[in-house]
């Protein structure tokens, strides 16, 4: 589908809009965007591609697939009665338990009557004279709308590298993030996972205790934690909801990741650097938040991520920890992470990943020095070994952040494309608009902090910010709003500048553009911290939209 089929005559013929506004994605931020900007009146249409609810969880249904961020945290708070009636039956939710509370929210809250799902948008382009856009779908269906907003997804868009071959493999293939949703069996098959990050790390256990024989193929290992998932028992459910107001206020004021529940009691970051602990102390908190499991080892010190002793401390204490893990210590070395700080990869939670590799049909294969060549009809080649397969599982990720906007033909102001542009990385303010692009928002989008922040929180922030803007619009009667070039330019070097002063450029990974070949290697995310980026959000909004050209 391409820009000139909208611009033929009759597809311009409306002269008002089919809607206030467009949100595009059934997610977390989807929802709520679309919930939040009803509330103030707008008239709202949601476009989502998948059948159902879900967005990331949606497509992610790979088995052993739940999230790494305490259930009572990853959940909206935007209504009391909501979090206070729901009871999740564990700290870290499957994906279908996720998928029963997005169902439960989108009826409770009567969203489906303004989604159309099965829509696949492929198309969308600003109209200067009427300052709207047109958006078009995979079917050829077109809506307009003032405002645009991309709730697409952070980890959406799937990355299934081209190896020689791959379409004459005679076995079955599946991507983690596009798996079907009938149940797949391995029992007494010979399957091969390619990748080891959390996909793989949640889904290799499970594989292996179902398959004849499971092969990984690893290039960089990564470093893993125990999640030390636990039920939610309703004496925990009772004492954290008792406080839940209280939990949610802290969670406004910490700038990374979240807090954590261990046995009822909530452990915050820890806001001293390493330098003010003694070597017993600094023992005492890795050990401590190691224990608790899941992330918790990023609320170490204040300075983890941004000072080299303390980061290799805590380096070399889980290496410690993985090696304990495993009985073969060749195997154990194989899965030694190295050459990297730990947290600048996204840290794993794992159930039973690394005593997996004991088991007598597990093998591991280190692809890092020898790449695999390609496919045969029955299997993988590497280093001149073929490796039998009946199934391959790719577990290799995604084209992070800009993935799910650019495979969208996006034109903006003059026909400028969103993809062209961002040829050499993106460019937003507040990762969250672009200049040359009025009306077009991008929830959890590149340059916010959401990857290493709290999704779900951030996408209620921008909702809220949303429908607020969009009332004082209405107000002051302003049909359009774009960053201007110089705020953007200023974001643009303060997220490098944050980003420089961190070991996390140091790190191949999907944060840095550095997991897809060709991709431009910058820095995706805000590392600032979301602190700082509300009050530079607020600050715009304050002060009569600075940052942002709005015109009558
Ligand atoms: P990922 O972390 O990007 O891992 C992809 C894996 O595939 C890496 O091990 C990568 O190796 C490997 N790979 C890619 N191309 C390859 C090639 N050509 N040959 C060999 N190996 C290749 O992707 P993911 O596991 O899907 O996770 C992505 C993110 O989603 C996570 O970081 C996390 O934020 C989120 N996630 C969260 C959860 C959760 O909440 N529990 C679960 C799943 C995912 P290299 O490292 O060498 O590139």
């Amino acid at each position: 589908m391409s820009v000139e089929t909208l611009e033929r005559p009759e597809a311009a013929r409306a002269v008002g809009t089919d809607f206030d506004a467009i949100v595009i994605g059934a997610g977390f931020a989807g929802l709520y965007a679309l919930h939040r900007l009803r509330k103030s009146g707008h008239a709202v249409r949601l476009l989502e591609a998948g059948s159902g609810v879900g967005g990331t969880w949606y497509w992610n249904r790979y088995p052993g697939a739940r999230v790494d961020i305490e259930s009572h945290e990853y959940s909206y708070s935007f209504d009391d009665e909501l979090q206070q009636e729901w009871v999740w039956s564990e700290r870290y939710p499957a994906q279908p338990e996720l998928m029963r509370y997005l169902n439960h929210v989108a009826d409770r809250f009567d969203l489906r009557s303004d989604i159309q799902f099965n829509t696949r948008v492929t198309v969308a382009r600003h109209d200067e004279d009427r300052a709207c856009w047109l958006i078009q779908t995979a079917t050829g269906e077109r809506f307009s709308a003032r405002f645009c907003v991309m709730a697409t997804g952070l980890l959406v868009a799937p990355n299934k590298p081209e190896f020689p071959g791959l379409d004459g493999f005679k076995g079955r293939q599946f991507h983690t993030a596009q798996w079907p949703r009938e149940n797949v069996d391995f029992s007494g098959r010979r399957v091969g996972v390619i990748g080891t990050g959390s996909s793989a790390v949640q889904s290799i256990p499970l594989i292996a205790e179902q398959a004849a024989h499971l092969t990984v193929f690893q290039r960089t290992p990564a470093f893993c934690i125990p999640a030390n998932n636990r039920p939610n028992t309703s004496e925990n459910d009772q004492a954290l909801k008792a406080r839940y107001a209280e939990l949610r206020h802290i969670e406004h004021e910490i700038s990374f990741g979240g807090f954590f529940l261990t046995n009822s009691r909530i452990e915050l970051p820890t806001l001293t650097t390493y330098a003010d602990a003694t070597p017993e102390q600094r023992l005492a908190e890795f050990e401590r938040r190691y224990q608790s499991g899941g992330l918790n080892c990023y609320s170490t010190y204040s300075d983890i991520v941004t000072n080299r002793e303390a980061n290799d401390a805590l380096g070399d204490f889980v290496r410690n920890k993985i090696r304990q893990r495993i009985k073969n210590p060749e195997v154990a070395e194989k899965l030694i992470p190295r050459g990297w700080p730990i947290l600048t990869k996204r840290l794993c939670a794992d159930t039973n990943y690394y005593e997996t590799y004991d088991r007598d049909n597990v093998s591991l294969i280190d692809v890092k020095d020898t790449p695999i060549e390609g496919f045969t009809p029955d299997g993988i080649l590497v280093n001149g070994t073929e490796y039998p397969l009946d199934d391959v599982v790719f577990a290799t990720g995604f084209d992070a952040l800009t993935g799910s906007l650019t495979r969208i033909d996006i034109r903006g102001r003059g026909g400028r494309s969103l993809k062209d542009e961002w040829a050499q990385g993106p460019r937003t303010f507040l990762g969250f608009m672009v200049e040359g692009f009025p009306n077009l928002f991008m929830m959890n989008g590149p340059g916010s902090p959401g990857a290493v922040f709290q999704p779900v929180l951030l996408g209620q922030f921008q909702g809220d910010w949303l429908a607020d803007c969009f009332d004082w619009m209405r107000l002051h009667q302003r049909r359009s709003i774009e960053a201007t070039e110089a705020a953007q330019d200023e974001w643009i070097r303060h997220c490098n500048e944050v980003a420089e002063a961190t070991l996390f450029p140091e790190a191949n990974s999907w944060y840095m553009g550095a997991n897809i070949p060709g991709k431009a290697r910058v820095i995706l995310i805000y590392l600032g911290g979301f602190l700082e980026y509300r009050r530079r959000f607020n600050a715009a909004s304050d002060e009569g939209y600075a940052g942002f050209t709005l015109t009558a």
